[in-house]
């Protein structure tokens, strides 16, 4: 026997690792105790006179007091946006490059400090934050900034021309990398923006209009209002917007269509997903089961995306639950700023009761439920890892968007029949096949009605790859050439 194989034999079973609190350092942010609005390219009193304190989800500890912009708030920053459209879409596109260059390099350079406040302010783990939401972040603004001479060449024998003032609004499960998919096309286009970060994750986005001061974007091209719905609602109700960019809910998604309807606004739409994630007899488990479980787990399975419907083939059904379960209880569930912990905690307490309602609602209706053994801790708003076996399509968790950690387990006998339930939903973001055959995988992905289908992985993001929905999960693309067709109109 070999000396590493010798070790390997003595090592404690895994029940028996104990890991070390590795935390991350949080006195690289400091957060101020109160914020204003970001409008004219300064921070400003908001007329409102209204503020809200934004808490840290993993603590219910208090992080600072941001404003909760009026209608009068929302329509000052869209005449700066507005003030700030002749000379920013003018500038030689080469010129604008620079800019986002800039800001994908301060984003790197204050990536730890924004990892750190990103996990703070929204619960997500910092292994995530740092090696995700920050990376992911940057590199939409390097790969927009690259586009931003070369529209012509993007769209030949087309004249594009930009829209004028982008009103965005993005949720709370990627505040600051949802932020970099709004910002980044659009202003790679030529328009200037106005953008509404959730309520519940607002201070990466005002340490973003930090990021913008450093990186000298003029006064203007980026404002950034705070608040709850309603300031999101007054934003889409103003008349000084060109086009209207929202990621969220199905259920706000429609109301903002609905306010749209007749204005001639171009609108993109990303909504909710029910993603099934398909696992054929012939595909490595193993592989499977990281990719099953980096599909739910992943960000608390806050993830529009989230591969929520396990589809299992039959004959592999009990193995594959096993290998899962036995997986399941190793992730470790704590401090989002621990450098060990997985699965952080859950975005805030309405959210929680969401996840636990809809939970509720699977044992009820006759499934079977599984929850490792784990110790959460005793403030803040947590939800163990769960999955559900002997799940009917017509269950709650098989057609709702949970929006947490929670997966359902379904099977098939044939790929036919994987196609139909997988395509048996309202919604149809994406999409993942597990098998060894590659032209199954094209087969499937023919079939399957998903704006993303991943072959043997999940979850895996490019900001050169387009992101979208059919249905339900919402219209137009993100990322990719296709991304900045979103923000043109063509002469
Ligand atoms: P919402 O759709 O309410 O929030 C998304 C964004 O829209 C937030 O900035 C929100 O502001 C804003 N908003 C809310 N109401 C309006 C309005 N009438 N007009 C304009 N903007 C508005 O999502 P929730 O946070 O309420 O989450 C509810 C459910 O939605 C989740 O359980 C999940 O299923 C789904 N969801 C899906 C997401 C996705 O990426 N597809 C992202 C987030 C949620 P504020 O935060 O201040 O309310």
């Amino acid at each position: 026997m070999g000396a590493v194989e010798k070790q390997r034999t003595q090592l404690p079973a895994r029940d028996g690792w104990e890991y070390a609190p590795a935390p991350e350092s949080r006195e690289i942010v400091s957060f101020k105790d109160r914020y204003g609005l970001f409008i004219g390219g300064k921070e400003v009193t908001p007329r409102s006179r209204s503020w809200f304190t934004s808490v840290s989800p993993s603590t219910e500890e208090p992080l600072a007091e941001v404003a909760q912009a009026g209608a009068k708030d929302v329509a000052l920053a869209v005449d700066a946006a507005r003030g700030a459209f002749a000379d920013w879409s003018s500038w030689k596109p080469s010129e604008r490059a620079k800019v986002l260059f800039r800001i994908a390099r301060v984003l790197q350079e204050r990536s730890r400090e924004l990892a750190v406040a990103e996990s703070l302010d929204g619960g997500k783990p910092i292994k995530e934050s740092r090696d995700v939401d920050l990376p992911l972040a940057a590199a939409h603004f390097f790969y927009y900034a690259g586009w931003a001479d070369k529209l012509e060449y993007a769209f030949p024998n087309r004249r594009p021309r930009p829209l004028g003032v982008a009103a965005q609004i993005v949720p709370w499960n990627f505040p600051l990398l949802m932020l970099a998919w709004k910002i980044a096309p659009a202003l790679a286009c030529g328009n200037t923006v106005v953008l509404k970060p959730a309520e519940t994750t607002p201070l990466t986005a005002m340490l973003f209009a930090d990021v913008c001061r450093q990186a000298e974007v003029p006064p203007g091209v980026v404002n950034i209002v705070t608040g709850d719905g309603s300031t999101g609602a007054h934003l889409v109700r103003n008349h000084g917007i060109d086009k209207v960019a929202f990621t969220g809910s199905t259920e706000v998604g429609k109301a903002i269509q609905r306010e749209l309807a007749g204005r001639g606004i171009p609108l993109t739409l990303e909504l909710g997903g029910k993603a099934a994630n398909i696992v054929f007899e012939d595909s490595a488990l193993d592989q499977a089961v990281e990719g099953i479980v980096n599909g739910i787990y992943f960000n608390q399975g806050h993830v529009c995306c989230a591969g929520s419907r396990l589809l299992v083939q039959e004959s592999i059904h009990d193995q594959l639950v096993r290998k899962l379960k036995r997986r399941m209880a190793t992730l470790r569930v704590g401090d989002p700023l621990d450098k060990n912990t997985d699965v952080g905690a859950i975005n805030s307490k309405a959210q929680l009761e969401r996840i636990e309602e809809l939970v509720a609602s699977g044992t009820e209706e006759g499934a079977e439920i599984y929850q490792p053994p784990c110790r959460l801790p005793e403030k803040g708003w947590w939800f163990v890892p769960t999955v559900f076996t002997n799940v009917a399509q017509s269950h709650r968790i098989a057609r709702e968007e949970i929006f947490g950690p929670v997966l359902s387990v379904l099977t098939f006998r044939t790929p036919d029949e994987a196609v139909e339930k997988a395509n048996n939903t309202m919604y149809g973001l994406s999409a993942g096949v597990w098998t060894e055959k590659g032209s199954r995988i094209l087969w499937m992905a023919d079939r399957l009605r998903a704006g993303v289908v991943w072959g043997n992985t999940f979850n895996r993001f490019d900001p050169s790859s387009p992101f979208g929905g059919y249905k339900e999960s919402g219209f137009g693309r993100e990322g990719g050439r296709h991304g900045l067709e979103a923000y043109l109109r063509f002469e």
